[in-house]
């Protein structure tokens, strides 16, 4: 029916290698990588065969180029991605605590990463696209707002779906009308990818068996729910829930495991696979993503997520 297409933030990746809790002493990075999580879920549906392609823009400097030559490299269409004269490259820093937690200092709002619109390749793009997946962490850039709630009727008209990750970030800060306007696409979504607690908060009710309920109520087809280490389980109405046990492997940087999970799985239920399949290339493809540094570095292939899926061990398996 046509590709699988996202909007939203194309960034760099600067990360911190050194576990701290402050900036004010330096601390060692590494980067840039390219990123942005509507990016990071593009590469990875486009590795494991997936037509996708990506609505978002860079600045024209080398920040942007690793990012629309790394999408084209996995195979993407990149005709929508403008390339901003004006503005540089978005970028994000990311630092991880001693607690675990990990926090980001973002620069999009005044990068070229929130200055696209409803340009003709954009047009084009959309007309023969066949499945939106919304990142909600876009949701706060109004570019991002108005391509998504322009291409979605166009989509929908073709007999094309909606996934939505809702993918809330503590930095970014939701006003009502986003929250809003993020309430009216999950109802209109055929698959939700929510991870922990995203799911009680998308169903706006507390308690997984109550959040699945009303979301189905809502007239969600299907809920992907990501576990992290725990694995993922998916929910559709009137079957048996699915659960898959997460692989087994040494977490180097967990930044991009839900981008690359949804990737998978959308790519995966489109290209006509069962849920069950679906679902192991998911969870191998998050896993394999938080073995190596950078958000969008561990994103495979088919085939090397089939070798990943033979060679490693499932946790508690
Ligand atoms: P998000 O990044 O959206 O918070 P998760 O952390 O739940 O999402 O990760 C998405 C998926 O990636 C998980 O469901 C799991 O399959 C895989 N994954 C993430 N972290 C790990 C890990 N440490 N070990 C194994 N698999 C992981």
């Amino acid at each position: 029916l046509g590709p699988t297409i996202c909007v939203g933030e194309i960034l760099v990746e600067i990360m911190a290698t050194t576990i701290g809790d402050g900036f004010r002493e330096p601390i060692d990075l590494i980067g840039p990588f390219p990123s942005g999580a509507p990016a990071i879920f593009i590469s990875q549906c486009a590795r494991i065969g997936g037509m996708a392609a990506m609505i978002g823009a860079v600045g024209e400097d080398d920040f942007g180029r690793i990012n629309t030559e790394r999408l084209a490299d996995d195979g993407a269409d990149i005709s929508a991605i403008a390339v901003d004269l004006d503005y540089p490259t978005g970028s994000a820093f990311v630092r991880y605590r001693s607690d675990g937690s990990r926090d980001f200092v973002y620069n999009i709002a005044t990068s070229a990463a929130a200055r696209f619109g409803w340009i003709g390749n954009v047009e084009a793009l959309v007309s023969r696209a066949g499945h939106l997946h919304v990142m909600g962490s876009g949701l706060s850039m109004q570019s991002a707002v108005d391509v998504i709630e322009r291409a979605l009727p166009i989509i929908r008209e073709r007999g094309g779906s909606l996934s939505v990750d809702p993918n809330l970030r503590k930095e970014i800060t939701y006003d009502a009308d986003t929250k809003k306007r993020f309430r009216n696409l999950i109802a209109t979504a055929d698959l939700l990818l929510p991870s922990g607690e995203e799911l009680e908060l998308a169903a706006g009710i507390e308690g997984e068996d109550a959040a699945i309920e009303r979301l189905f109520e809502m007239g969600v087809k299907e809920i992907a729910l990501k576990r992290g280490s725990a694995g993922a389980t998916v929910f559709r109405p009137g079957a048996e829930p699915v659960s898959a046990a997460a692989f087994e492997v040494e977490e180097i940087d967990p930044t991009g495991a839900g981008d690359c999970f949804g990737g998978a799985y959308v790519a995966s239920r489109r290209l006509g696979l069962s849920v069950e399949e679906a679902l192991t290339y998911a969870n191998a493809a998050g896993a394999r993503n938080v073995t190596r540094r950078g958000p969008m570095e561990g994103a495979g292939t088919r085939e090397e997520l089939d070798r990943f899926i033979a060679e490693t061990p499932r946790l508690g398996g």
